[in-house]
């Protein structure tokens, strides 16, 4: 009983240290893999949007595999579109160039997929060029949002960006932030399952939730990016889902105008990545603190508390481990050898899983409470068989005294 009630305070505990600001969340609906050919499924979509007041930003792929402009539509369908841009119903972001995974997946390694990373500056600079300005021209537009598809970019990326007048990347919450004047601004949560939920949860916080979506994720929708299976969400659902989150207290935007609310720079979005918090990860992986959204302020006091929670995690599993360690050398006593031989049979599925891992943004925490949980293991050891610690000498010595 105890333990499932634990998670409900651990989550009043994190939200209270999140509440402060009234004015509800603000949400930003992203739909990636646009592209401009004739679709039913895309014309519903923008129709239910604006219905329901709500601006959407559309991630458009400029081109296809062979490099040709992407352009199915006909003049009175991009007058359509260009309609839409002009009141404001539809912001277009820069999906990036034909959507291509250019990262080889390395044998028995996590896969990383990425059309910009480890390309060339120049390169990057040219291809984000063409697909900006043949969008430009033909919608009427300034793109300013750069979407990177598989949501992966590097810091190449961000100076090609900022030379070319973009203003905000929208990737996850994962990633280069070294740009000095991109503002970022991640997508939070996928899909629309929960999002009635977070958004009830956070009622009373200062986050932005920004959502993003495919085409697979309707029903009737196919995504060629995608090899998942056609989702099956209606737009009738999102329809009545759009209503309700209407009469909730929430305000919608488009990136622009989201921007506009806040500073987004790479501090911020620092403070909102797990990247570096083994602590931040969990919660936000089971769902305790921050799911699904995005704090708009800056650096927090809970920024400091999870920090320091962070670092006493690392103490505590140090202090388990070596317990657990000395316990089990006690019951058993094995020999040294044995010892020795069973170290390293863990370290053989530990730097198999380093290896697997090694492209992973979570790879450095994952080595630093490996290294912890090491360092614990082989103090075990050295207390054990030794006598490095003054500790077993004087239990020695009482129990000398007692035979
Ligand atoms: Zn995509």
């Amino acid at each position: 009983m105890k333990k499932k009630i634990l998670p409900f305070f651990l989550l009043i505990f994190f939200n209270s240290l999140l509440a402060g600001n009234a004015d509800g969340v603000k949400v930003v609906f992203r739909y990636d893999d646009f592209l401009l050919k004739p679709s039913p499924l895309n014309d519903s979509l923008l129709n239910t949007f604006a219905r329901n007041n709500i601006p959407l930003c559309i991630g458009i792929v400029p081109f296809d595999t062979s490099g040709n402009f992407l352009n199915g539509l006909d003049s009175a369908q991009i007058s359509a579109l260009r309609s839409r841009i002009s009141r404001g119903e539809v912001e277009v972001a820069l999906h990036g160039f034909n959507h291509r995974n250019h990262l080889k997946p390395g044998r028995f390694t996590k896969s990383t997929y990425s059309e910009w990373a480890e390309m060339q500056y120049d390169d990057q600079v040219k291809k984000l060029s063409y697909g900006k300005n043949i969008l430009d021209s033909v919608l009427g537009t300034n793109i300013k949002v750069f979407v990177p598809p598989f949501n992966t970019y590097d810091d190449n990326t961000l100076k090609a960006l900022e030379t070319l007048g973009f203003e905000i990347v929208s990737g996850s919450r994962q990633g280069s932030s070294n740009g000095q004047t991109i503002q970022f601004i991640p997508s939070t949560y996928e899909d629309f399952s929960s999002l009635s939920e977070i958004i009830e949860k956070n009622r009373d916080n200062d986050v932005s939730v920004i959502v993003y979506f495919h085409p697979y994720t309707f029903k009737g929708g196919s995504d060629k990016y995608s090899t998942r299976e056609e989702g099956n969400m209606s737009l009738e659902d999102l329809d009545s889902l759009l209503a309700k989150l209407n009469s909730a207290n929430t305000s919608f935007f488009s990136f622009s105008g989201l921007d506009e609310t806040g500073d987004f720079n790479s501090g911020s979005f620092r403070n909102n990545t797990m990247k570096y918090n083994l602590l931040k990860k969990t919660l936000l992986y089971t769902k305790l603190y921050n799911y699904g959204t995005l704090r708009s302020s800056g650096s927090t006091g809970t920024d400091n508390a999870l920090t320091a929670a962070n670092i006493l995690l690392h103490i505590l599993i140090f202090l388990i481990t070596f317990s657990l360690t000395g316990l089990f050398l006690k019951i058993f006593h094995p020999e040294i050898t044995t010892v020795l031989v069973l170290l390293i049979l863990w370290l053989v599925p530990v730097s198999a899983y380093l290896v697997y891992i090694r492209n992973d943004f979570s790879f450095g925490m994952v080595v630093i409470m490996l290294l912890v949980i090491f360092s614990s293991l082989i103090s075990a050891i050295l207390w054990k068989y030794t006598g490095l610690f003054p500790i077993r000498r004087n239990k020695q010595h009482v129990s000398v005294v007692v035979s």
